[in-house]
């Protein structure tokens, strides 16, 4: 199958891609995005048929439905990765924790957040191109703290692919900035940045805008990527787990082959939701994908108006910091796959220059048959993991703020699954004031400590282990510097 592009072609790129150059060179016509060409239709009884499936092959026959250009041994490759998993034969379960309420644990990979699902196999697959063509890929990534130790993480040791990841020095959590910095690996470089995460992104953007640094790479004939979730190849292993999902339930006798569910998704970038979406129009029975926002409620605020607005809104910073947005890329996909090339380059336009677009009331009720959301804030978050503590279930705050969209919007009584996309471990500080009711503030390998003695919560040995390890990457510079210092990365290296 081929990619095209949501805002239209320009005349220049060509009209439909291939899988593998979509993914290896994601940049489009307008700024706009990768989309597969249509989505495949399953067989009427795929989900039933896969009820005993292993998660590989599972995500194989998905894969193999979207007829992407990789080879098999390749895809393989990339899947044996879920073997590292906590569980190989089932990297992410789905835990039943009331009558009609369950947990999919996202976060069992190894650096125990939702990015490591798609990121480990991305990973993989992205080397194995590149290899394939004998081509050298840089990939950058800015990080507020999941998605730079999941793509170091899968890149490290990688062939003909090098990582310059940039993280706010004092932005992160301890154990996120932790994975970041031990991992060792020659094709990687970390750099903290002087600034707070925006600073980050935006030094990534003006990076990516220059020409100076674009011809310094090209003398060392190496390429751009990106390995956020604009990349289309995230996006398809972020579609198989929604299948997941069903099937899991399924299993259990919880529901009946045809049932309708419901999907909680803690959104930021929108691309795990998406996945959900993609899940749905290829055939799972889902009743309504419910989004779940923190006080950032830019998501909220598109879904129940059709008005996305950011002007002179300012980022809060919140206990739920994975869900920090102002501009979440991958709704484009959504609004390409209802409304069509032409209006997604118009709405997308409109916010490019004017920081707003409005929908008409038929579009916004057409999204509304999809989607609904709500937000809630960080004392929500709080007292929810605390009333889950108390029978027995610990939650980390992205995982939190489902309850809010569980309670509020969910209006038939159907089987509802919640996405767990952090393990506690990766906001320790947080939990131990929610399960503490305090303030007080905590250092993580404390928090990390008591919560693991006090509510027998099982910790793993890679975040025990990130405290006693080698710091491979100590620099810590000012944003002007860092097309110099990568630059010299990319040299020595
Ligand atoms: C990335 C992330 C999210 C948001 O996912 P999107 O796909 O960007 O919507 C939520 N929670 C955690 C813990 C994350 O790391």
């Amino acid at each position: 199958m081929n990619f095209i592009e949501t805002r239209g072609n320009d005349g220049i790129k060509p009209v439909e891609v291939p899988f593998s150059e979509a993914i290896l060179n994601p940049s489009t016509s307008f700024g706009g995005l990768y989309v597969p060409a249509y989505l495949p239709k399953l067989e009427d009884d795929f989900l039933v048929n896969h009820v005993n499936s292993s998660y590989k092959d599972l995500a194989y026959d998905i894969l193999k439905a979207f007829e992407i250009d990789i080879d098999e041994s390749e895809i393989n490759k990339a899947l044996d990765l879920y073997d590292n998993f906590d569980d190989a034969s089932n990297p992410c379960p789905v835990v039943k924790v009331k009558e009609d309420l369950f947990v999919h644990e996202q976060y069992h990979g190894p650096t125990r957040a939702f990015k490591d699902m798609a990121l480990q196999p991305f990973g993989s697959i992205l080397s194995s191109i590149a290899k394939k063509r004998d081509e050298k890929y840089l990939i950058l990534a800015a990080t507020s703290g999941d998605t730079g130790p999941a793509a170091l993480n899968t890149f490290k040791n990688k062939e003909n692919i090098q990582v310059a990841c940039l993280y706010p020095d004092g932005g992160t959590s301890d154990v996120q900035r932790l994975q970041m910095v031990c991992e060792d690996g020659k094709n990687l470089k970390v750099l903290g940045i002087e600034g707070n995460f925006d600073d980050a992104q935006n030094a990534l953007k003006q990076l990516l805008a220059s020409q100076s640094f674009k011809d310094e790479l090209k003398k060392d004939n190496i390429k751009l990527s990106a390995a956020n979730s604009v990349n289309f190849g995230r996006i398809i292993f972020q579609i198989i787990y929604h299948f997941w999902s069903y099937i899991q339930l399924l299993k259990q006798n919880e529901i009946v082959y045809g049932e309708k569910i419901y999907l909680v998704v803690p959104s930021g970038n929108f691309g795990n939701v998406l996945g959900g979406f993609y899940a749905q129009e290829m055939g799972v029975p889902i009743e309504k994908l419910l989004v779940a926002s923190n006080e950032n409620n830019i998501l909220t605020q598109w879904i129940n108006t059709g008005v996305y607005d950011i002007r002179g809104k300012e980022l809060k910073l919140t206990k739920s910091p994975a869900m920090d947005i102002l501009k979440s890329s991958n709704i484009e996909r959504v609004i390409f796959s209802l409304f069509g090339a032409q209006r997604t380059r118009e709405l997308m336009e409109n916010l490019n220059n004017e920081n707003i677009f409005t929908m008409s009331k038929n579009e916004t009720q057409i999204v509304q048959k999809y989607f609904s959301a709500v937000d809630s804030d960080d004392s929500f978050g709080l007292k929810i993991i605390k009333d889950f503590s108390l029978f027995g279930y610990l939650m980390d705050p992205h995982t939190a703020t489902c309850i809010k969209a569980y309670e509020n919007l969910k209006k038939k009584n159907l089987k509802c699954v919640i996405y767990s996309t952090a393990e506690w471990t990766k906001f320790s500080p947080t939990v131990l004031n929610a399960l503490n009711e305090n303030n007080e503030k905590y250092a993580d390998k404390e928090a990390l400590e008591e919560i693991s003695s006090n509510y027998k919560a099982f910790l793993p040995q890679s975040i025990k282990d990130l405290f006693n390890s080698k710091i491979n990457h100590s620099m810590v510079i000012k944003k002007d510097n860092i097309e110099s210092e990568i630059v010299k990365f990319i040299r020595e290296s």
